[in-house]
């Protein structure tokens, strides 16, 4: 590979949403079909192993010919009469040689290490069913249409998906039958194209590659950006504010739940559960718009890499002085979306190590006093104090990965 050419790859997240339907009987009649379906196909690939050195392409076409008519109507040695959509087989059987690999691999793993137990085969089946093309049409915001078994023949039903919509980008994979107690779930896999995989070791060697250096404060700034060239040049800088605004629509709601808890329980409950769903949506909100800003702005200063502090315990690091509600504690929320949303734009998340990002003068190095919300190092250079830690946090990344910084002080 060359150093400085850009590797696209793929990356596939999985939406879990809720699935409402009228016809909960034949969405379960069909998942008994399907795991029937599983259940046939899991034992004959025990008899015919040999079908296990091909690919599984190879290996579904096999098992479909030794239990399926032929076009002239040839009945096959295995063939069974089955009433079942050809989707909804072909799912099975490739789930059947899932199950099979996986057995194969782990009294593999047995022979080789006497501490590992052989595996049983399978008895029970109940894998949730996918839904390949042919099983599932009009794939909309909030709905869906299932081809079910209704006891007499396979028909389409109209489904609700909660708070779903079509994302913008991305292709959707088939997604799954999940089947709870109480309620039943649809995964849907979404594959997103990633503009750059490149590792970080191999983009930092690029002469151009730019930086950006985060601080996280319990301010009105959320957060402080610099977009650094390699030489630690800075390009621009944003402060992302909001803090302070986060901090009172808390605090609003944190007063509200205190004054409840004074109340009757039993008369408040359905309100004081409600207040922290409120304030789980705000955090939330909060989290994504933060995210998206900062990624915003690397995308269009061309970072490729961005630089934070390592932090493992918010609560040791600034102490529950501050509150979990506050600016400082949404970080960790922020960060990540922030790597989620960075990844799908090819940008990498790293860490550096949080000594010295504060209290050293980002210029000289010197030891910084910190003033409210400016710094003064002991050479008289002033900036802002958080300004001063995105820059040494930005600096310590290209440091890292053996880059001269050359400041003009
Ligand atoms: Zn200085």
């Amino acid at each position: 590979m060359e150093e400085n050419e850009k590797k696209v790859g793929f990356y596939t997240t999985t939406r879990k949403v809720r699935l409402y339907t009228n016809n909960l009987e034949y969405l379960k009649i069909t998942n008994e079909i399907y795991n029937e379906t599983v259940e046939k196909y899991y034992n004959l690939l025990f008899e015919n192993t040999q079908f296990l050195e091909l690919s599984n392409q190879n290996c579904l076409r096999e098992l479909e010919k030794i239990t399926i008519k032929s076009k002239t109507g040839e009945k096959p040695k295995d063939y069974f009469e089955q009433n079942v959509p050809l989707y909804l087989r072909r799912a099975a059987i490739n789930e059947a040689i899932g199950q099979v690999r996986t057995y194969f691999g782990l009294l593999e793993n047995s022979k080789k290490n006497k501490n590992i137990k052989p595996p049983s085969k399978a008895t029970r089946f109940n894998s949730s069913m996918t839904l390949y093309k042919g099983m599932y049409r009009n794939l909309a915001d909030g709905k869906i249409e299932l081809k079910l078994f209704d006891g007499n023949d396979w028909k389409w039903f109209g489904a609700k998906l909660k708070d779903w919509q079509i994302p913008e980008e991305g292709e959707i994979l088939s997604p799954t039958v999940v089947m709870k107690k109480d309620y039943v779930m649809l995964h849907i896999p979404i594959k997103q194209r990633i503009e750059d995989v490149t590792p970080i070791k191999y983009r930092m060697k690029d002469e151009n590659i730019r930086v950006c250096g985060i601080a996280f404060s319990n301010s009105d700034k959320f957060a402080i950006c610099v977009a650094l060239q390699s030489t630690g040049k800075l390009v621009k800088c944003i402060f992302v504010p909001g803090g302070d605004e986060y901090k009172n629509r808390t605090k609003q709601i944190l007063g509200r739940i205190k004054k409840h808890r004074q109340k009757n329980w039993s008369y408040a409950e359905k309100d004081h559960k409600n207040y922290w769903i409120k304030l789980k949506n705000i955090s939330e909100h909060y989290a994504h718009e933060i995210s998206r800003k900062i990624v915003d702005f690397c995308v269009e200063n061309k970072v490729q890499v961005i630089s934070i502090a390592e932090i493992k315990d918010i609560n040791e690091h600034f102490g529950k002085r501050v509150g979990i509600y506050s600016p400082i504690f949404l970080r960790k929320k922020i960060i990540e979306y922030m790597k989620y949303k960075a990844f799908k734009e090819g940008i990498i998340v790293t860490t550096v190590r949080s000594n010295y990002t504060g209290n050293r003068c980002y210029k000289c190095r010197s030891i910084v006093k910190r003033n409210g919300l400016k710094s003064v190092c002991e050479k008289g250079h002033q900036a802002d104090y958080f300004f001063n830690t995105a820059m040494n946090i930005g600096i310590m990344c290209l440091k890292k990965f053996g880059k001269k910084i050359k400041l003009e002080i």
